[in-house]
């Protein structure tokens, strides 16, 4: 039997693995140029979005304990700002302790 099917798996298994590893970095290269490009959100922006979740108490569709950073849609940042993946909110940051009417529970 050849060693050629098996050096033709190996060298695939090892692109494969170094794409995969790639991912993250790139994925995060990208969101340290966004945080530093991109403007904060301010109240009001879309979908009701407040930069603190206490301030969305009395809307309909808030409950308690609901925040960007524990929302779906929140694709990581620091602390205190990150960036969220919906539509409405690309070019700008949220606050992790912001809400909006699109929030979905992690
Ligand atoms: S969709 Fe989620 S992460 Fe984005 S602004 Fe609304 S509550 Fe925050």
């Amino acid at each position: 039997m050849s060693d050629q099917p098996n050096a033709n798996r190996r060298k695939f298994l090892r692109q494969a693995s170094a794409a995969v590893a790639a991912i993250p970095v790139i994925s995060l290269a990208g969101m340290s140029t966004a945080k530093a490009d991109n403007p904060k959100a301010e109240d009001g922006h879309r979908h009701d979005y407040v930069n603190n979740a206490a301030d969305a108490a009395g809307h309909e569709d808030y409950s308690e304990g609901e925040k960007c950073k524990n929302c779906a849609f929140w694709g990581g940042g620091d602390a205190e700002w990150g960036q969220c993946f919906h539509a409405d909110f690309q070019g700008v940051q949220v606050n992790a302790s912001g809400w909006c009417d699109e929030y979905v529970g992690a």
